[in-house]
């Protein structure tokens, strides 16, 4: 098989402290060496002038249960299809057809698929807004860490949907048995704040979710203008956020259909909190926009204020730790399977528009131009990006 050498790419890989003009010579499938004016006598060049090389893009909150209902998309669209090289489902199965979506969603995907599952038996099979979390009986710890000890390689974590139409009567008695389960296995909650899907239930208030996280528990939908976010009545951030941060809960975009609120996001970026990851929560149905894919995604940070640097380490390095996979994803490491994502960064006017089709001037784009896993480089598919 014929090696790969990317040439004249500006690699930009935060973790290891590198921006500049290298190239990377990958034999096998293995990346052999990064440096400047690398050759090789056999190698199919990838020719980046004018493109920036960064570790593989992780997307770290998204839909993959394919076909199921109106969220479940193909993880090579949003993963390898779109320039991005890890997607994480976030809960789509409980532990009942865990093993399906390993067997016929993960393991036959092109992109790395990892997965957090659902606290629910039910998963998300029965669509949003449900009550998944209000009988009692629908929380099964014995059989969830079963699955998990079969499943550890792809399993994350644990998806809890803190919102009153999830939890319904039970209140937050959910939070406090994925609380305990978390503990047990040694795994972090992810937790789905603002009542997005719902303009009847009650959402828990955030301060009393937030109470029961931990260092390294997730919140995804940091800057939804829905019910049950992080912004009290008058805007500000609620005390305990900051607490909650302090002390080493992570905070996600978790863009979606509902989530990304450009004016939630100035006001809670004003604040201080910035996002610990960058994710586009995507599914079928947010695919032809707003969301469209990480890339789109991570200029959408841009537009609001972050560097380069920082957006993509936040989908790198940052996105890596998140997922406690610090060690072995997130940089460009020789010795290492290829895991490299090359995108086009384009200086050009144009509109980035949020979930409730809030619009704000973006200055500078970010393309899907190759995703490498190992040997095997992927194009993205077609779509009409803005
Ligand atoms: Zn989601």
């Amino acid at each position: 098989m014929a090696d790969l050498l990317i040439k004249n790419g500006r690699v930009l890989d935060p973790a290891a402290e590198r921006d500049g003009r290298f190239d990377i010579l990958i034999r096998d499938g293995l990346v052999e060496a990064v440096g400047p004016d690398l050759s090789s006598a056999d190698a199919k060049i990838i020719d980046a002038k004018n493109l920036i090389v960064v570790p593989g893009l992780i997307d770290v909150h998204l839909h993959l249960m394919t076909g199921l209902g109106a969220f479940g998309a193909d993880p090579d669209v949003f993963g390898v299809g779109s320039g991005v090289t890890t997607v994480v489902d976030a809960g789509s199965t409980g532990h009942s057809l865990f093993p399906i979506f390993r067997r016929h969603i993960a393991e036959p995907a092109r992109t790395r698929v990892l997965a957090y599952v659902n606290l629910s038996t039910l998963g998300s099979v029965a669509g949003p807004g449900y009550s998944t979390l209000e009988d009692p009986r629908l929380i099964d710890e014995a059989k969830i860490e079963a699955a998990v000890e079969k499943n550890r390689d792809i399993i994350v974590g644990i998806k809890v949907m803190a919102t009153g139409a999830a939890l319904g009567k039970a209140g937050l008695e959910p939070l406090r048995r994925a609380r305990r389960l978390g503990d047990n296995l040694h795994l972090p909650l992810l937790v789905h704040i603002g009542e997005s899907w719902s303009n009847t239930a009650e959402p828990p208030p955030v301060v009393n979710v937030l109470s029961y996280l931990k260092p390294g528990d997730i919140v995804t939908h940091m800057f939804t203008v829905h019910r049950g976010g992080l912004l009290d009545p008058n805007g500000k951030l609620w005390p305990e956020v900051g607490d909650a941060r302090a002390a080493g809960v992570l905070f996600d975009v978790g863009h979606g259909l509902h989530n990304l609120n450009f004016d939630v996001a100035r006001r809670v970026l004003d604040q201080g909190l910035t996002p610990d990851g960058v994710s586009t929560d995507g599914h079928r149905g947010n695919r032809a926009g707003p969301v469209f894919d990480l890339p789109t995604t991570m200029a959408k940070l841009l537009a609001l204020g972050f560097s380069l640097p920082e957006v993509v380490k936040m989908a790198t390095a940052n996105a890596a730790r998140l997922l406690g996979r610090g060690e072995e994803m997130g940089s460009i490491r020789v010795g290492a399977p290829a895991d490299i994502s090359i995108l086009r960064h384009e200086e050009r006017e144009w509109q980035a528009r949020d979930s409730q089709s809030g619009t704000m001037r973006a200055t500078q784009a970010l393309v899907p131009a190759l995703a490498i896993r190992g040997e095997t480089v992927h194009a993205p598919l077609p779509l009409d990006r803005p």
